[in-house]
């Protein structure tokens, strides 16, 4: 589903690369922790991904396509199959719950009918029923990280991307975080989430990635936050 084929990626000329020669595939359905210090190179990842960066070397496919070589007219394609969410939730502050979430389904065209029937589906399944009219302030961290997942998930993407998700909510607000992305993996959605929630990582045992100053130092199947060394 993402494939990175000896990527590196410098910002700078001179400066050290943020992620150097990485090679990773992640399969469909699989749940990805990506671990590693402030600053090891994760959001880069994440980045490639989307293609609001592009490799310096090597490639980078998702669903088998090398983005490098998506026209800008496409992007906006590529992104809508990958839905992402951030630990500063990104709503448009000024909008409702429902008006959030039905953004993504108008920039794709849905109707009005599609939209009333498939939003309160989806507040339901991220445990927002009956919060469509709340305001985003109105919500706490939890409630409006849910609005987020929701928004990222409403188009059934293939790929959901989450850049440190957990980052602003109490340890018992990530757990009811990382139980609905459980969920949604579940039901068949790639997800690759960078983090470096140690107690979130240990708990879920997925397969962890660790990143050091950009490269891979480790790839395991049920993981854990640290590494064994
Ligand atoms: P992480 O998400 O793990 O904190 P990043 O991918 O944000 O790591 O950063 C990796 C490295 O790339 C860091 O040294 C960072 O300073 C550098 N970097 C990230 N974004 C930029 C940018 N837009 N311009 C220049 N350097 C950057
Ligand atoms: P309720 O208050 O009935 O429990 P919600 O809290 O889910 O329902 O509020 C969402 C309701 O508001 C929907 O039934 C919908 O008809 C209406 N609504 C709000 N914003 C929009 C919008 N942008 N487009 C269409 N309908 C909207």
């Amino acid at each position: 589903m993402i494939s990175f084929k000896k990527v590196t990626k410098t910002y700078d000329r001179n400066a050290r690369p943020a992620l150097k020669d990485i090679s990773l595939e992640v399969e469909r359905g699989e749940f990805v922790f990506l671990v590693g210090a402030s600053g090891s190179g994760k959001s880069t990842f994440i980045r490639l991904v989307l293609k609001e960066e592009r490799p310096t070397a090597g490639s980078v496919l998702v669903a088998g396509q090398d983005v490098d070589a998506i026209p800008n007219w496409k992007v906006p394609q590529l992104r809508r199959n990958v839905g992402t969410v951030f630990q500063d939730f990104r709503l448009l502050p000024n909008k409702t719950v429902f008006e959030n979430v039905a953004f993504a389904l108008q920039v794709i065209g849905k109707s009005r009918g599609a939209i009333k029937e498939t939003v309160p589906e989806v507040l339901k399944t991220v445990g927002l029923e009956g919060k469509g009219k709340r305001m985003p302030h109105e919500l706490s961290g939890g409630e409006q990280q849910r609005v987020a997942i929701a928004r990222a998930f409403v188009n059934k993407p293939g790929i959901l991307l989450a850049d440190e998700p957990t980052g602003n909510l109490d340890p018992t607000t990530s757990l009811g975080i990382m139980k609905l992305l459980d969920r949604i993996n579940r039901a068949g959605t790639t997800i690759v989430m960078a983090t470096h929630d140690d107690e979130i990582v240990d708990e879920m045992r997925k397969r962890v990635v660790e990143l050091v100053d950009g490269e891979i130092v480790r790839d395991e199947a049920s993981g854990v936050y640290g590494s064994v060394r």
